[in-house]
């Protein structure tokens, strides 16, 4: 958790980040947008205290930055800023390790982590021993994030990584990032001036204005409701309410693959089935795909293993008819513990999911 309480950031005269309360989750994706000026380098630049702040404080799951050196801030705290390419006469496996060898890490903790990160890109082991020009662009662009990884620290921030690059490289970069952020739980706070990467990244954007924190919520909230006409703005001009198209109806825009289970499987069945399509909750359905209730690992003790699906499933499942249309749902939706409806047809046969992301990608379709 990063939280700043009374941080502000003045140079003589002007006023780069004015007063400022927030709290940053743990494991979180946090996009900080803004215009050019508005103070996110800043921003972002006194976590680590590359940039000291001119009041307040900033802890770090409850310890000051302030107590802490720079040593230690920086084995927290990874820092990756706009294109800085590998070094082209170190070997990739060099280029990976840089961070951790900085930082002075022994052999045994260096061993295998980048064979590790080597494979989460999906590059070949033997890639390792080459160097930097024998690989493609869109290659070396993944060894880049990947070093960003190496030293395991659990906070990343980023300046417009992605900043100068062609719009593919750079979608495909973006995935990558933000899988392997929930992959390997990390928190990542990105600069980025580009509404487009903000919205496919974040959990939560802080939107800055000439210094001023407008808003800090969920692309959600700030979709739905924008905190002022500079975010409106921002967003393309216009609310929600204009467009959420009239006849877009669930069915349009549901996700018809959905994990389901049938009441009959055994308990330790089911938990195999979340297990392997890592899910924690399952939707539960007769022989005929009736939907009957749900079912969540968090709510499965020892005693019910010996049962069925049927005997501990919750029966009061919300759900939303295929024609009802997306702008009836989204209150419920965007209310709900969960993060998807089921979706139903008129007779209650289970047909698909609807959810929060397809939501946020149709508010944001409508945008363009
Ligand atoms: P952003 O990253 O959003 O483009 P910055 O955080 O870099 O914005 O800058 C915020 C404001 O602070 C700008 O007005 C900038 O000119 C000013 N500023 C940044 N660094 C300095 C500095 N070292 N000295 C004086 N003013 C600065
Ligand atoms: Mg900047």
């Amino acid at each position: 958790m990063i939280e700043f309480s009374g941080v502000e950031k003045h140079y003589s005269g002007t006023s780069a980040v004015e007063k400022l309360d927030l709290t940053i989750e743990d494991n979180q994706f946090i996009c900080i947008i803004g215009t050019s000026g508005s103070g996110k380098t800043t921003l972002l630049r006194m976590i680590n205290r590359m940039i000291e702040p001119s009041a307040g404080d900033i802890r770090i799951n409850g310890v000051s930055t302030t107590s802490l050196n720079e040593d230690e801030l920086r084995r927290k705290i990874g820092y990756v800023i706009q294109n800085i390419g590998l070094f082209p006469h170190m070997s990739i496996r060099d280029n990976v390790m840089i961070v951790p060898k900085l930082l002075k890490w022994t052999d045994s903790q260096k061993n295998g982590i980048a064979e590790e990160l080597i494979q989460k890109v999906e590059l070949p082991l033997d890639y390792l021993e080459r160097k930097p020009k024998n690989l493609s662009g869109g290659q070396q662009q993944r060894i880049g994030v990947i070093r960003a990884l190496a030293a395991n620290q659990d906070i990343i921030l980023m300046d417009e990584p992605f900043g100068a690059l062609d719009p593919i490289t750079r979608e495909a970069l973006q995935e990558m990032i933000k899988k392997l952020q929930k992959e390997m739980k990390k928190t990542i706070v990105f600069v980025t001036h580009d509404i487009e990467e903000a919205l496919k990244l974040s959990d939560k954007m802080i939107i800055m204005d000439h210094g001023k924190v407008v808003q800090y919520d969920t692309t959600e909230v700030i979709l739905s409701q924008p905190a002022n006409e500079f975010v409106e703005e921002l967003l393309g001009k216009r609310k929600r309410q204009n467009f959420i198209g009239n006849d877009i109806r669930v069915g349009d825009l549901m996700a018809s693959q959905v994990e389901a289970v049938s009441l009959s499987q055994s308990i330790v069945a089911a938990i195999k089935q979340m297990t392997d399509k890592k899910v924690d909750t399952l939707l539960v359905v007769d022989d005929e795909r009736h939907l009957k209730g749900f079912i969540d690992i968090k709510s499965i003790n020892q005693v019910d293993k010996m049962k069925t699906v049927y005997e501990i499933m919750e029966t009061e499942t919300a759900s939303v008819n295929q024609n009802e249309k997306v702008k009836d749902v989204v209150e419920p939706l965007l209310s709900m513990a969960l993060k998807y409806l089921p979706v139903v047809d008129d007779e209650n046969h289970l047909v698909g999911i609807m959810t929060r992301s397809s939501l946020v990608s149709l508010i944001y379709e409508q945008l363009k």
